[in-house]
């Protein structure tokens, strides 16, 4: 097979005559299609209504050291939560805090604070004249939010296969104390599927920061959301690694429920050394007098144990599957060996990451939404919105049903095909 740039002109015109007309039977189809967020279907929210019906007037509403959970009280979560969700993330459980409903609004409040108070005594970050932050990219558009919204300058950090680009994150951190964290989502990132490698994850570990109150927020998010049941990406476990190395207030780890039971009704956690808890549960008084006692006992008593997330995050595998796989399989198919982009087949996580020839990435998704399939903003995966090379696009395939997502990935296949074909002719 010839890739787009080995063909001719006259080629290249003829077949975007024949895909035009693809496309334009396309629009007449009247396509009203999201992939735009990763936004659990509703048969995966279906898996979890047992969650339902654990809790009613005649429960007994006390969690086992005897507290009513109807009332106020236990400001960081009680002791069988802790114990549910350290052990999904692979830390003691005394080394987590539990919060509310969403772990972004935990991030959001982690980077608040050290704006205004510092973080382990060192200066607020807001009364210093230049904060930066590192972010791995493509990444994750609302940890970006949550630093732009802060005045935080970003500093774009290639991923590699294993990870985030170590050489660059060790030399920026160790030469500028203005960097003062780095976002990471280590395991099925978002937005490639990304599990980053037991050297990465040592490497961070070991990281020598100039800026003392540097952090690294670990956005756990995926954990336990394999595709498949015999492989599966192994993470190592960054709270520990960093104990070993000296360095055990180097980071925040974040872990949510909401990929597991119901996002926005879900459980999030912190986890973190003595000392950085110790800080988190000082301002955590000022700020709450309890989190939802009862949405942590609904989650302990339907899940039960590590196991019960297990086994349930296999019926959202056993969902998800044949989607990721529609969308990989036809983009193996339509676009192999024709040189006009590539992608990662993930084994977890919530995203496909394509990433489109230069200056295509924008005009691809224009197309889409001209023809009723809307996909992530192009440049979203980047700092202010911006994508240096307009190639990357993210796409989320959990919402629609598999059906309507092989359509869609058909569509988007045509418009990346039209697309190179134009930027290729205007190139000669
Ligand atoms: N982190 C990542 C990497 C995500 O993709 C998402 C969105 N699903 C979140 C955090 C948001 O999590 P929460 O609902 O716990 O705020």
């Amino acid at each position: 097979m010839k890739s787009y740039q080995e063909m001719s002109n006259d080629d290249l015109l003829a077949l975007k005559a024949e895909l035009e007309a693809q496309y334009k039977a396309f629009q007449g189809k009247g396509l009203k299609l999201d992939m735009s967020r990763g936004k659990p279907s509703a048969e995966q929210l279906d898996l979890s209504m047992g969650m339902m019906d654990v809790l009613n007037s005649s429960t007994n509403l006390k969690c086992e050291a005897g507290i009513d959970c109807r009332n106020y009280g236990v400001i960081d979560g009680i002791q069988e939560a802790k114990e549910l969700l350290a052990s999904m993330i692979e830390v003691p459980a005394d080394k987590i805090i539990i919060f509310g409903n969403s772990s972004l609004n935990v991030m959001f409040d982690m980077v608040s604070h050290a704006m205004t108070h510092g973080v382990l005594g060192s200066t607020p970050w807001a009364k210093l004249d230049k904060v930066k932050f590192l972010c791995p990219v493509p990444g994750y558009d609302r940890h970006f939010k949550i630093t732009e919204y802060f005045g935080i300058e970003m500093i774009n950090i290639p991923m590699l296969p294993t990870g985030p680009d170590m050489d660059l994150i060790e030399k920026l951190a160790g030469e500028d104390d203005a960097i003062k964290g780095i976002w990471c989502v280590p395991k099925y990132s978002n937005p490639q599927g990304i599990t980053y490698s037991d050297e990465t994850v040592r490497r961070f570990a070991r990281l020598k920061p100039a800026a003392k109150d540097f952090r690294i927020f670990w956005d756990n998010a995926y954990s336990v959301h394999h595709l498949y049941d015999d492989d599966q990406d192994v993470l190592i476990e960054l709270v520990t690694e960093c104990e070993k190395a000296g360095n055990p207030d180097l980071v925040y780890k974040f872990t949510s429920t909401s990929k597991i039971s119901f996002p926005g009704s879900g459980v999030a956690a912190i986890a973190a050394s003595d000392a950085n808890l110790k800080e988190i549960r000082e301002h955590m008084t000022v700020q709450t007098i309890g989190h939802d006692k009862l949405n942590e006992l609904r989650h302990v008593r339907y899940f039960k144990n590590l196991n019960g997330i297990t086994e349930h995050m296999k019926k959202h595998a056993a969902s998800m599957r044949p989607k990721f796989e529609a969308v990989v399989d036809t983009f193996d198919k339509e676009l192999s060996g024709l040189g006009i982009g590539e992608w990662i087949r993930p084994k977890g996580g919530y995203f496909i990451s394509f990433d489109s020839m230069e200056g295509c990435a924008k005009a691809i998704v224009q197309k889409a939404k001209e023809a009723g399939v809307v996909m992530t903003p192009a440049g979203a995966t980047y700092p202010y919105g911006k994508d240096p090379k307009d190639s990357n696009i993210r796409i989320a395939p959990s919402f629609p049903t598999t059906e309507e997502l092989a359509l869609a990935t058909e569509l988007f296949v045509l418009c990346v095909k039209l697309v190179s074909i134009d930027k290729i002719l205007e190139s000669r």
